[in-house]
């Protein structure tokens, strides 16, 4: 990096205070450095011009040639208006400003060739563009170095004091010149001739004043490569740095336990994605180092046996394991599934949760103390500081996006080598992200579902249509199934949410009477112990309705349930409607997934709703997702750093970004610490990104 970038914006000709100020708070821009890195949005063609009588209602960036025939104060109520009277051989139109008159009319030449540029309005037929960019005719084309011209990002305030794209430009000229348009190349020699690139100059020069489409094409590419192999580099450095750190337990032997189980008490076949990744979780645990893990799985792609097994292994290495879900329904749906599971193995497996007694709590804190407790599972209860293991080597986490990094960072804190950590969840990252925002953990993929589910049949209905979809839950009921009914709660209007459910409570009781029809409901307002007996109601087979708001979203497991209603389904985030849709499907029946909403729908609830009847491929739906909400809401963003890129685009440039993590792992792996001469350009560029930008830094 060239030292003179480091200079203070303050000192290029041309800025000075005033602006430097605006251009720090503004756009952030505190160095030449920084300047230099303020990348054009996109381009226009300076070379096109139109003809006024070409005019369409609301044109953006038109550029027209012609003179201005006259000038003229208008005066409106207290308003004052400058108009111009601005003609080219096909018509006329209006130049319009509200300030700025005195020297407009001092400056403005009459009857001399302008190329006006702006944006223009249509009042009846007469067209008129507020303060336009003005310049005379010869300037114009003295000063056109290419068709391109970049537009770069601005502001309201920019604009409106007086920073102008043209002047950005100006500035952007004169920052060139200052530094004679030399700077330091921030890759390898090696990288630019395998991958053709071209040189950091080159590329940065052709960004801001492009000589041509081919040139800024290649430089645009190669300053997102760059800037996405160093976010690469750096997540893949961390990732080398905690396995060489951080000592794990070695399980090295795969017992009793495990052996047992897999030949005497496997309840079904394990699809070939369990088998692997089982595998793949097995030579984690084998290795020196701790465990990272997080596993991702759609709803019902069988995720708890994996976890069971893994489990079993630290018990064969005389260790204990823990498995954590977010709320108490899910935690004891663990419980009584693993208990029987494992019924015919001579393991002891607890339940600790918000509700368990004082006296129980006793019992369980002591046998986890002196290890005669092999298994505890539960919620958040098991993060508090009173529960002490003897000796805990695996940690699960059921449905990650429920809990926090603090939280994960407190179960690490239950050893003193901490234990291996297994992160399960059914919300996929989309494949585009999981490069960029969870190079530092290791990820398997269960992508295949148990054999014989049926596809979910899923149909979007309108709320004119209820009749018919009441018929439908009664013939459904009549065959024996189960129907969930869920209804939206957001916090801002928790208050008409809760309305909305009682009131779809009662009405569904008038239209399902009881002795007949038994109605269970679950929000979270009730008590834990109503909420389960609820529940349970419902698992048992008492009850054939269950009306709940989403508390019901993630893991629960009733087989005989296979309709799915959704109320107001355009309220929903589209990874919650998938959610919500793998509560059902999970037995032998056909099972169906009805979205109610109004006739009022947005775009992007449009889309969302056509997506989910489109597909159940939930990596599908997360892509979906990815591109209605941007990288900002997914978790894991804003760590890492992809949310602040200033070229690439984390979504568009996805095959960049293979290929800079293709690059950045076969340099690591040739040479770990960069020390290689050739690699030089590279461990210096890192080293300066990690002092001015604080990333992890593990050279130094
Ligand atoms: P999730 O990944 O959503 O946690 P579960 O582990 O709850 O999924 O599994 C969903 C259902 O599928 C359970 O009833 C489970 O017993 C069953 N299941 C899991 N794996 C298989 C398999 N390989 N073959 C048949 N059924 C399976
Ligand atoms: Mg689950």
């Amino acid at each position: 990096m060239n030292s003179k970038l480091q200079t203070p914006i303050d000192y290029l000709k041309g800025v000075g205070p005033n602006r430097a100020d605006l251009l720090r708070k503004e756009l952030g821009i505190h160095t030449y450095q920084d300047l230099i890195n303020l990348f054009p949005n996109r381009y226009l063609d300076r070379t096109q011009y139109y003809k006024i009588a070409q005019l369409q209602r609301n044109n953006a960036d038109v550029q027209i040639t012609g003179r201005v025939a006259g000038l003229k104060e208008v005066t409106q109520g207290k308003k004052k208006r400058l108009v111009a009277t601005f003609k080219d051989d096909s018509g006329a139109m209006e130049l319009v400003w509200f300030r700025g008159f005195k020297w407009l009319k001092e400056s403005i030449k009459l009857n001399t060739d302008y190329v006006i540029f702006g944006k223009t309005n249509a009042y009846g037929n007469t067209f008129s563009m507020p303060h336009p960019e003005m310049e005379l005719l010869e300037e114009h084309e003295k000063n056109l170095r290419s068709a391109m011209q970049p537009v770069y990002p601005s502001t309201e305030k920019l604009s409106n004091k007086g920073i102008t794209n043209r002047v950005l430009s100006k500035i952007m000229q004169q920052l060139f010149l200052e530094t004679h348009g030399k700077f330091e190349e921030t890759l390898s020699q090696d990288l630019l001739t395998e991958l053709k690139l071209v040189s950091k100059s080159e590329a940065l020069f052709n960004v801001h004043f492009p000589k041509n489409q081919e040139l800024l094409a290649r430089s645009q590419f190669r300053l997102k490569f760059e800037e996405l192999f160093y976010i690469q580099l750096q997540l893949i450095l961390k990732n080398l740095i905690h396995k060489s750190k951080i000592k794990g337990f070695p399980f090295d032997q795969v017992g009793e336990h495990f052996n047992t189980f897999f030949k005497h008490h496997l309840p079904f076949n394990l699809t070939n994605a369990q088998k692997r990744v089982i595998k793949e979780i097995r030579a984690d645990l084998g290795s020196n180092a701790q465990m990272n893990r997080l596993l991702q799985g759609d709803v019902g792609s069988g995720k708890t046996i994996v976890a069971l097994m893994s489990m079993l292994i630290a018990l064969d290495n005389g260790f204990q394991a823990c498995l954590m879900a977010p709320t108490e329904i899910l935690s004891v749906q663990h419980f009584n599934g693993l208990n029987d599971l494992c019924k015919e193995l001579n393991i002891s497996i607890k339940l600790l949760t918000g509700s368990t007694k004082t006296s129980d709590r006793k019992i369980i804190h002591e046998a986890l103390e002196n290890g005669e407790l092999d298994i505890l599972i539960g919620t958040h209860a098991l993060l508090e500081d009173k529960v002490k293991f003897k000796n805990l080597g695996l940690a699960i986490i059921d449905e990650q996006h429920r809990f926090g990094v603090a939280q994960r960072s407190k179960l690490w804190q239950k050893n003193t080598i901490p234990p291996h950590i297994l992160v399960m969840t059914a919300t996929p990252i989309p494949r585009t992200l999981a490069m960029s925002v969870y190079g530092d953990l290791d990820i398997s993929v269960i992508d295949e579902l148990p054999p014989g589910r049926r596809p979910i049949k899923t149909v979007h209905r309108f709320d004119s249509n209820r009749l018919k979809v009441l018929r439908f839950i009664r013939d459904e009921i009549d065959k024996g199934r189960q129907v969930y009914i869920v209804y939206p709660l957001i916090q801002e209007s928790e208050n008409m949410d809760y309305k909305d459910l009682m009131d779809g409570y009662e009405s569904i009781s008038r239209d399902f009477p009881s002795p007949k029809y038994q109605i269970s409901i679950v929000h979270g307002k009730m008590k834990p112990a109503d909420k389960e007996f609820e529940m349970q109601r419902f698992i048992k087979g008492e009850t054939q309705i269950m009306v709940a708001t989403t508390v019901i979203e993630v893991g629960v497991n009733v087989p005989n349930a296979s309709v799915m209603i959704i109320e107001s389904a355009e309220r929903f985030g589209l990874s919650q409607l998938h959610q919500l849709r793998g509560r059902v499907g999970r037995g032998a029946e056909q099972s169906f997934c009805i979205l109610m909403t109004s006739h009022k729908l947005s775009s992007d609830s449009k889309t969302r709703l056509e997506t989910m009847v489109r597909t159940s491929d939930g990596f599908e739906i997360a892509e979906v997702d990815l591109r209605l909400r941007g990288p900002g809401d997914i978790m894991g963003t804003q760590q890492s750093g992809v949310l602040n890129l200033k070229i690439a685009d984390i979504i568009k440039d996805n095959d960049i970004l293979k290929l800079a993590r293709f690059h950045a792992i076969k340099i690591l792996k040739d040479d770990p610490r960069l020390i290689k001469d050739l690699h030089r350009p590279i461990l210096f560029t890192y080293q300066q990104l990690a002092k001015y930008k604080n990333i992890w830094n593990y050279i130094s």
